[in-house]
């Protein structure tokens, strides 16, 4: 790709140097006719010497010369100046015949045009001189006469001076496509690399053009684009990950019931029992089969929040009359545990919108949870603020806590405190996963507030309308 764009720009520039070398020629024609086209206007050339000369010198009139700049001398043959008006470059009243011979052949190059017409009869030389506008010496003059041999070195200096300066057109112009190509083909090759280490595996990969034109846009680009590959793909590996876990936990979970029941089926199934060992092999398998339902039941719920068909049924509802009548309906099973409680609802209506039967799941949760590990006397408080259009419910206890290590793992699936304790209980480490999932669908939130004395405080957010 590299070659071939380089290629590319060196075929357009050996176009460029073409149409370059078609231009000079045609300056030199544009030139050569402008020359002509401006000769006709030239002061020098509407007052030639020969147009003003007298045989009596004392009579030209050198005044239109004069008032156009120029000036009118007349040498006479001992090469005294003998008459002058106007601009004088000679600049002296006699001159040696070296002098006016260095005068009249170096009269091409001044900065003044001088035209010089010599009167035979009046023998004296007439100067005419006009100070040169821009001067142009460029003609092409061939005289058959001339010497052959002069003729052909003069063709081969300027065949040799023609070619040096198309040598040097050329080498620009190959150095030139080389810079400009290489301005794109590093860039693109930079970014070729990455694609391909992106395509091969290599998420971590970024690409540093170090410009500021549009390749840095593309760089902007794939970095940005690599930079969320990389993030996808992370996120992708910790779900495969936690998926992995789950399934492990499930299974885990399911085999300690499952196994226990089959265990206390057979026995029951052995003759010779007494009547109160059936009872007991019974409750154990009784208790078995609730746990087990209990983490199926909750792994139907999660798997339904999980589906994309998962809505919620939201409706506009007085939060705090809701979290009072919820609370109410604690009160008969907090006395008989005997847990101490105190609900700090305020009066007032605030309304967010509320799917009630998978909300209630959030407080019976945190509820089970509070009656559920904590020892009897344990005082439980609710109390609903607002702040800043959020309704904060916190639900706390100021009973055994959970320990700072778990508090940023516990609404994580499976996570319990304590894995002896919770088998008693039943507790399948779901609870506040799912508790956690359903706030979320309500645009709020479910977390566990740093402890600060004993116990622990749970507070659910919840957008307030
Ligand atoms: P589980 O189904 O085991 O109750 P949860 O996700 O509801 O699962 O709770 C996770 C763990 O957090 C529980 O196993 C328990 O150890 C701890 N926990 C939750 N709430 C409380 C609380 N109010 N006081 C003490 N420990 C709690």
């Amino acid at each position: 790709m590299k070659r071939k764009l380089s290629n590319q720009f060196l075929r357009n520039f050996l176009v460029i140097f073409l149409l370059t070398m078609l231009d000079t020629v045609l300056a030199f024609v544009f030139l050569s006719f402008a020359s002509g086209l401006i000769a006709g206007s030239l002061a020098k050339n509407q007052y030639p010497a020969s147009a003003i000369i007298k045989e009596d010198y004392n009579q030209i009139d050198a005044s239109a010369v004069v008032q156009n700049g120029g000036g009118v001398q007349v040498v006479d043959k001992e090469y005294r100046v003998v008459y002058s008006r106007g601009l004088d470059t000679i600049g002296k009243d006699k001159l040696t015949i070296e002098e006016f011979t260095a005068f009249l052949t170096d009269s091409k190059s001044k900065s003044y045009h001088y035209d010089i017409l010599y009167h035979p009869k009046g023998e004296f030389w007439l100067i005419v001189t006009f100070p040169t506008s821009i001067r142009l010496d460029f003609s092409l003059v061939y005289n058959k006469e001339a010497a052959a041999g002069d003729f052909m070195q003069a063709c081969l200096v300027i065949a040799f001076v023609v070619l040096i300066y198309l040598l040097i057109l050329a080498l620009f112009a190959f150095t030139y496509s080389r810079i400009t190509a290489a301005s794109i083909t590093i860039p693109l090759q930079k970014l070729c690399d990455g694609t391909r280490l992106l395509r091969e595996g290599d998420y971590s990969v970024r690409v540093d053009l170090r410009l500021k034109n549009e390749f840095a846009e593309l760089q902007n680009t794939f970095n940005d684009m690599a930079a969320r590959i990389e993030h996808e793909i992370s996120l992708r590996k910790k779900s495969e990950e936690d998926r992995r876990r789950l399934i492990l936990d499930i299974s885990h979970d399911l085999k300690n019931p499952m196994s226990s029941i089959q265990g206390y089926a057979e026995l029951l199934m052995k003759k010779g029992m007494t009547e109160q060992e059936c009872d007991e092999h019974l409750k154990i398998i009784l208790n078995n089969s609730k746990r087990a339902n209990r983490l199926l039941t909750e792994l139907f719920e999660l798997s339904q929040l999980d589906s994309p068909e998962f809505s919620l049924k939201l409706l506009e509802t007085d939060i705090c009359e809701y979290i009072r009548q919820i609370c109410g309906d604690f009160v008969p099973q907090l006395e008989r545990e005997g847990f101490k409680y105190e609900f700090n609802i305020p009066e007032d209506s605030v309304f967010a919108l509320l799917d009630t039967d998978r909300f209630n799941r959030i407080i019976q949760n945190l509820a089970n949870n509070v009656m559920r590990y904590n020892p009897e006397g344990t005082m439980v408080t609710v109390s609903l603020t607002v702040q800043n259009h959020q309704v904060l419910i916190d639900f706390s206890d100021d009973g055994i806590g959970i320990p700072d290590h778990l508090a940023n793992n516990i609404f994580k699936p499976f996570v319990r405190v304590d894995d002896s304790r919770n088998s008693k209980t039943g507790g399948s480490g779901l609870g506040l996963f799912i508790a956690k999932r359903i706030a979320e669908a309500h645009g709020g939130d479910l977390i566990l507030l740093p402890n600060k004395n004993r116990g622990s405080t749970f507070r659910i957010t919840i957008p307030a309308i």
